[in-house]
């Protein structure tokens, strides 16, 4: 197990905002899951596991936590089922962008909903991330998790997923997501291509994907109101303060501009929440997560 005194959540999440932990526990083998409880012990703090902080807005200062980050990025493998469905096993540290050439590669489709969403494949799952009609759940055949002392294999179907949300209702979410079988089609290589391109340019076209950000803020009330449009007519659209705004391009994206504090993107949030309850008598929850939780 790898061990980092004080890591800066600045440095390790898309946003580039945040304090320091007081330590990140990076797990590489298997064997590293005996020494966990050990090292928490140890060191205080309340446990976050941290993928590749994709979705992530950490306050400022000093941090009562601990992140553990599951590194494992093995594979991916691949074997075909009896109805021939194709079976694709990677470890969660996997990148995303990875496993999405992979399928490309293969001719697997199933996932191109999901290309340009940074992050890992154990990120990807706890988020249920999704976009263009895909969810990562959905394309889920299991995944490895371990909730303490005993590493177990849970079947999709044993869990609960919606938009953004993902759960083993057995496991309290109390679990570390290790590994993951994705269940694929075999299909046209050039209509998964042109797939993945089209979503990738659309997307690029509507987000500032180069920029500081954590993706959507908020979640979409109704697909009728996205937040971006309630935020947009709310004047939050380019709205800047504190080296902090929402963006031209996608008003549900806040963007670090280089000089912002996590002070300064809550203090938005918090504003633009107020402004659009205020409006439209609507109360927007959010899609990134905020550690320590805001009480
Ligand atoms: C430019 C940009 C565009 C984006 N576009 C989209 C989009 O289109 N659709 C979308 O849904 N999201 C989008 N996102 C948000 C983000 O990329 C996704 O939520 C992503 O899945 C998060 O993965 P991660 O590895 O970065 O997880 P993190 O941000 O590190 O963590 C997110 C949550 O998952 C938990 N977690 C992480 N790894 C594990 C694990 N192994 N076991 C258990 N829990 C774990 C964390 O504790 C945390 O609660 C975007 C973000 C950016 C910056």
């Amino acid at each position: 197990m790898r061990e980092f005194p004080c890591p800066s959540l600045a440095e390790r999440t898309t946003l580039h905002l945040g304090g320091n932990a007081i330590a990140e526990l990076g797990l590489e083998a298997v064997g590293d899951l005996d020494m966990l409880p050990e090292r928490l012990r140890a060191l205080g703090g309340k446990p976050f596991i941290l993928g590749e902080g994709s979705n992530i807005l950490a306050q400022d200062g000093q941090l009562p936590l601990v992140l553990v980050r599951p590194h494992y990025a093995q594979g991916p493998d691949m074997t075909e089922g009896e109805r021939g469905e194709v079976f694709v096993r990677v470890g969660a540290g996997m990148p995303m962008a990875r496993l999405l050439h992979f399928c490309l590669k293969n001719s697997l489709s199933g996932l191109e909903g999901l290309v340009g969403i940074p992050g890992t494949a154990g990120g990807c799952i706890a988020m249920n991330a999704g976009s263009f009609g895909t969810e990562t759940a959905k394309c889920l055949h299991n995944i490895k998790i371990t909730s303490g002392d005993n590493i177990k294999t849970v079947p999709a179907a044993e869990a609960e997923f919606s938009y953004r949300t993902f759960s083993i209702p057995e496991e309290k979410n109390n679990f570390i997501i290790l590994e993951a079988t994705f269940v694929l089609t075999k299909s046209e290589r050039d209509a998964i291509c042109k797939r993945m391109f089209y979503n990738f340019f659309e997307k690029k076209s509507k987000q500032p994907l180069t920029c500081w950000s954590a993706g959507c803020i908020f979640k979409n009330p109704v697909p009728q109101a996205p937040a971006g449009r309630l935020l947009e007519k709310a004047g939050f659209k380019g709205k800047r303060r504190g080296g902090v705004a929402f963006s031209n391009l996608h008003a549900n994206f806040l963007i670090n501009e280089g000089q912002g504090s996590a002070d300064a993107a809550l203090d938005m949030i918090e504003d633009a929440r107020a402004t659009v309850l205020q409006r439209f008598g609507i109360k927007l929850s959010l899609e990134v997560k905020i550690i320590p939780c805001c009480p």
